[in-house]
């Protein structure tokens, strides 16, 4: 059991007090060397991931990589083959789910049709013995916390998708974990209420110095709420570390290509460096083993350390332009069924759209050098080129 410590007066209808009682309640999470079979296929397979006290790790990684596994075993509701899962140091395999101090949500909201937002917050307290006086006023301070204080008396179908993912979150919360687990709970909302409740959660997470897990196929909501991204692949971690870290030094090419934008060009490896689009270009800097002199190679590049300009001579031709706010993202094919994708600044790329002729250059090193890829010659890419030429 948590010490609690003693509540403060407030004068924010309670709010400060549930932080107060929730801040640096936090776990440690490890999990340490799991795995899991499903009939012969190894969802997971030696997965080890610690979480510190307070922290927010996101798992990313395709589908069926073992995301949802590795959080419902920590959350038991699902049994590892092998393997431990410790919080705060202490085996917790033989404690039943409810017993474990975590609060869970979902993709979907699963509320309770017959029970309004606050009775469906107040739920798991009641299964606590939670006194009802204390219960009424924890779930209104709930309901302020997660932004919906004037929903209380509404039953779930009179909710918004949103306003109903809030319950969930403050049900969640209800019971005071010491550690969320987070499963998909934004992919059924639309972009912009997601945005909202992605910065409340996360504001919220930290306020209270929960340890959460959070599974997403998102990018974008991992690398923007975590302080901490797992990227897996067939049940394993392939790298962990904060969001900047794992976008700028990739451990990996698969990492590299699952986290952001990649473009693979065709280069060969000179005695210095690497010649791409024609030039020369440094070597990656982190990879460690290059292959000899004269082989070709691809070079896998960012969008930002690629220029593109308007140029009649240039050898590419731009074919989508999106918008990205500060940027424009710009895709250019140069032949042979290559694309290239830059971002550009938008005083930079207000002589360009689709059709104009660009010159293509490197301004830094290619994250890897990778042996080449089959590519498909009759895509898109290259009808253009061929119209064109
Ligand atoms: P997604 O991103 O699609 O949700 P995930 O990374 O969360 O995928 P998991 O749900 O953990 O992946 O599943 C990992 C693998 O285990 C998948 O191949 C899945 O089909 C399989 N699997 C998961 N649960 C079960 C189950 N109860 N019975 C059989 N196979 C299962």
């Amino acid at each position: 059991m948590t010490a609690r410590t003693p509540e403060r007066p407030s004068s924010d209808g309670g709010i400060t007090s549930l932080s107060a009682r929730r801040h640096g309640a936090g776990a440690r999470v490890e999990l340490v060397g799991l795995t899991r079979t499903f009939n012969k296929m190894l969802a997971l397979d030696g997965l080890d991931l610690r979480l510190e006290p307070g922290e927010l790790v996101s798992l990313l990684g395709p589908s069926g990589c073992g995301k949802t596994t590795a959080l419902r075993i920590l959350g038991g509701l699902e049994r590892a083959d092998s393997g431990q899962v410790l919080v705060d140091g202490t085996d917790v395999a033989r404690v039943a789910p409810q017993h474990r101090d975590m609060g869970m949500v979902f993709q979907s909201y699963s509320l309770f049709p017959n029970l309004t937002a606050e009775q469906n917050i107040s739920f798991g307290m009641r299964l606590r013995n939670v006194a009802s006086r204390e219960r009424k006023k924890r779930a209104r301070e709930l309901l302020e916390l997660v932004g919906i204080g004037d929903q209380a008396t509404k039953y779930p179908h009179q909710l918004s998708g949103g306003q109903q993912q809030r319950v969930a979150l403050a049900r969640a919360l209800a019971i005071e974990p010491r550690v969320l687990l987070l499963d998909e709970p934004l992919s059924a909302l639309d972009a912009k209420v997601r945005a909202q409740l992605r910065d409340h959660i996360r504001s919220l997470q930290r306020r209270l110095g929960i340890t959460t897990l959070f599974v997403t196929h998102d990018q974008e909501e991992a690398m923007s709420m975590s302080d901490r991204v797992g990227v897996m692949s067939s049940g394993r971690l392939r790298q962990i570390g904060p969001p900047a870290e794992i976008y700028g030094s990739p451990a990996d090419v698969f990492v590299a290509e699952f986290v952001g934008s990649v473009s693979r060009l065709p280069a060969k490896v000179t005695s210095d460096g690497i010649e791409v689009l024609g030039r020369r270009a440094p070597l990656p800097v982190t990879q460690a083993v290059i292959p000899p002199t004269g082989t070709s190679i691809e070079a896998l590049v960012r969008p930002e350390v690629v220029a593109v300009r308007a140029h009649p001579d240039g050898l590419g031709v731009v074919t989508a332009i999106s918008f990205l706010g500060a940027a424009m993202r710009v895709t250019v094919a140069i032949g042979g069924g290559v694309e290239v994708v830059a971002d550009l600044s938008t005083d930079l790329a207000a002589d360009i759209d689709t059709g104009t002729v660009v010159s293509v250059e490197l301004t830094g090193p290619p994250l890897f050098v990778d042996t080449p890829r089959p590519r498909s010659t009759s895509d898109s890419v290259s009808r253009t080129l061929d119209r064109d030429a």
